[in-house]
């Protein structure tokens, strides 16, 4: 069934009123890195969040990482553990500041950071005088890490966690909102993102004095002085103000945009989990996720088809779809980086598929979807059978 307009993984889907705020930012001539929305954001942000989380608001998810490394004292020959499955944009503002990337496998309940693992790293990095300066733990396609486990790792090692939930904002673990489970959150606003404010992110903690100082940072770490006063080096990554009216529209909606994702979800599994080759990964009891994106492995452990089938058979009939994030320990450009584990991440990318996963596909989008990939499993499995 060929669709004509492109189906596509993920777009932004606006509310309603971010145009308002932006014709405001407009009326009031607030076009800048400041301003009166991106206050008002902030506070829409730390409100959602709860408890007592403070809020800065930069231009994008990876410049948060990158404070929150600064923030940390990341200096050259650090080594940071970081989950190895996972975009690069984790693991790169390590790098950004002369560390060393340290990459741990995930597990299979969440397709997260392996405590066991993260544990095994920890203890042998102490054992050669390496002591790792953080670690970032990733929430994947907005699945909550095992954040109870990782803390009390991280706790009795006295090394601070930074919680990247730049896919996971409306996910939750045991009640609590993703992103104030660490020292240190990390939220993107990027367009392919839960919501979005075309380019944006924020960082996130309880901690005011260091999102005092991130603020400062993130505006050229100006001295309090009449002149330009510089006692250290500061950065340019603040968020605009007109982006940050298209994120207090956004707000409005994101409990919406929630039920609308794991809607795309619960109508995937029932569509396809008949067929024992999909297989839908559940939510842990106590895990809320926001199902950012709807992903599959297929065929965990049969030979009939593969991944690359069923993708190579949705863009034939122009489905966007993606294999999950390859691991940051497979590639090329980190290849000299420790890494612990084995290979659960390398399967999971090996057999794992994301799906058109916007909150606004329609009905019959989603049916369209459903229908070419049964479509697509039924010649394969024909041709196969022929081979045989
Ligand atoms: C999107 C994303 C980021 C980076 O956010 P940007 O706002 O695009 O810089 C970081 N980590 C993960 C897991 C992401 O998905």
């Amino acid at each position: 069934m060929e669709s004509k307009q492109k189906i596509w993984l993920s777009t932004p889907h606006m509310g309603g009123e971010e145009r308002e705020f932006v014709d405001e930012a407009f009326d009031t001539n607030w076009i800048a890195p400041l301003g009166p929305h991106l206050n008002a954001f902030e506070g829409d942000l730390e409100a959602y969040l709860g408890e007592n989380t403070f809020a800065a608001a930069l231009s994008s998810g990876t410049a948060a990482i990158h404070l929150a490394m600064i923030l940390l004292g990341v200096q050259p020959g650090d080594e940071v553990i970081c989950q190895s499955m996972t975009f690069s944009a984790s693991a790169n503002p390590i790098v950004y500041l002369g560390g060393k990337p340290i990459f741990i496998d995930s597990e299979m309940e969440t397709w997260n950071m392996d405590p066991g693992f993260l544990e095994d790293a920890i203890r042998d990095r102490i054992k050669k005088y390496k002591k790792p300066k953080a670690i970032i733990a990733v929430h994947l396609y907005g699945m909550p890490a095992k954040m109870d486990a990782i803390s009390a790792i991280a706790n009795k090692y006295e090394i601070p966690v930074v919680e990247d939930a730049a896919e996971a904002l409306g996910s939750s673990f045991h009640g609590l909102k993703c992103g104030t489970l660490g020292d240190l959150g990390v939220l993107s606003f990027n367009g392919n993102k839960i919501i979005t404010t075309s380019c944006g992110g924020a960082l996130l903690s309880k901690n005011s004095d260091w999102i005092k100082k991130a603020k400062f940072l993130a505006t050229q770490a100006r001295d309090d002085a009449p002149h330009y006063q510089h006692s250290q080096i500061g950065y340019n990554y603040r968020m605009s103000n007109i982006s940050a009216g298209i994120g207090r529209g956004q707000m409005k909606v994101l409990d919406e945009r929630v039920k609308q994702r794991r809607h795309n979800f619960s109508f995937y599994k029932a569509a396809l989990s008949e067929l024992d080759e999909f297989f839908f990964l559940p939510e842990p009891s106590g895990y809320f996720s926001n199902r950012w994106l709807t992903t599959v492995l297929i065929n965990p452990s049969k030979n009939s088809i593969s991944r690359e089938d069923i993708r190579l058979g949705l863009e034939k009939a122009n489905i966007d779809s993606r294999p999950l994030w390859k691991p940051m320990h497979l590639q090329p450009v980190f290849s000299d980086c420790l890494y612990f584990g084995t290979n659960v991440s390398a399967n999971l990318f090996r057999s794992g598929l994301c799906l058109p996963s916007g909150s606004n596909l329609t009905r019959s989008e989603l049916k369209t979807v459903v229908e070419n990939i049964k479509m697509e499993f039924d010649r394969i499995a024909k041709v196969k059978v022929i081979k045989v």
